[in-house]
């Protein structure tokens, strides 16, 4: 089913992994992954795709796999400097295995790149365009603006753009206060952005996350949070519990505050996602 229709019956719990780098056993490992949690029940499980198309084969292929295992598949697909040509060979791939439902993105484009980079899809919207009618679409959005965007405003204003083009929902950026979500929303909707917005929530139950996360996303990490963290960086146990434990306080806040589905960022660890529906068995069971 595409996933704009099932955000119209209910709300969504899923999944994002990344195909990994190696085949062989990293490959067996990330289907074991998927395997653990289909037991999650979860609407759709997205994978991610290399900036360019740098990993399209293996890409399309996990997309395949969780396919077969009988849980829809979200296949990310970044333009950047790709041409319509290698689009077209990733959708065909992508439709001749039934996947319906894709995220299209720019991806990141390289600090030294040139004009012609990005000739044919300089933007999302592009990608966009040229996918909607094969597929049901859906696009990227950022609750502390795009690293490129002046303003929230001119972000929330390609937003709309994004959906009057074909985007049929959104999945958010990384955020660990709420209130960003909630401030997203709230602009979103008066600027005429109507398509459900799934906030996505990233356990952080490393320290050794943090700069990464700062570096890679530009999210914020309220003090609060941090100080907890980092008073319990080196006791790595302690550290993973309140990570789950500040996700769940996030989860149970959206869900409460109307959010439409909950998207897990779980870097592959099957573990993460089953810890968290563990904690909130019965909201999941109930509320979604
Ligand atoms: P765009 O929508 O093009 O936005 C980039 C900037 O351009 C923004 O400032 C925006 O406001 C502006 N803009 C948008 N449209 C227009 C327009 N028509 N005219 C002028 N300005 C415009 N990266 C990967 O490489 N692979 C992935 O699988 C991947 N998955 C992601 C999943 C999610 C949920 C998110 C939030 C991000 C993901 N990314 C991924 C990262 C993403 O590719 C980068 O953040 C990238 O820099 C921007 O992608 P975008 O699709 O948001 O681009």
């Amino acid at each position: 089913m595409t996933i704009d229709k099932i955000l119209e019956k209910k709300r969504t719990l899923s999944f994002e992994v990344f195909p990994p780098k190696r085949g062989g056993e990293e490959k067996s490992a990330l289907i074991d992954t998927i395997k653990q949690l289909k037991d999650l029940r979860p609407d759709f499980i997205s994978v991610t795709y290399g900036a360019g198309g740098t990993n399209a084969g293996e890409a399309v292929e996990i997309s395949g796999e969780i396919k077969r295992l009988g849980i829809e598949p979200l296949a990310h697909i970044t333009g950047g400097p790709s041409t319509p040509e290698d689009i077209d060979r990733v959708s065909k791939a992508l439709l001749e295995l039934g996947v319906k439902n894709v995220l299209a993105l720019r991806g990141d484009r390289p600090v030294d790149f040139d004009r012609d980079y990005c000739k044919h899809f300089p933007h999302a919207t592009d990608l966009i365009k040229y996918l909607n009618g094969k597929f049901c679409v859906g696009a990227a959005c950022y609750p502390e603006g795009h690293t490129e965007c002046r303003t929230l405003r001119d972000d929330i204003v390609n937003l709309k753009k994004k959906q009057n083009l074909g985007a049929k929902f959104l999945i958010t950026q990384i955020f660990y206060d709420n209130s960003y979500y909630y401030r997203l929303v709230h602009e979103a909707r008066a600027l005429g952005v109507t398509v459900p917005i799934i906030p996505g929530i990233m356990p952080l139950v490393s320290a050794k996350n943090i700069p990464r996360i700062k570096s890679m996303c530009g999210s914020t990490i309220p003090l609060d949070f941090r100080n907890m963290i980092e008073s319990y960086s080196d006791m790595p146990r302690v550290m993973r519990e309140i990570g789950l434990n500040y996700a769940v306080y996030q989860i149970i806040d959206l869900i409460a505050k109307g959010a439409p589905g909950i998207h897990l960022y779980i870097m592959n660890h099957a573990d993460t996602a089953v810890e968290i529906f563990s904690r909130l068995r019965t909201v999941f069971d109930e509320l979604f």
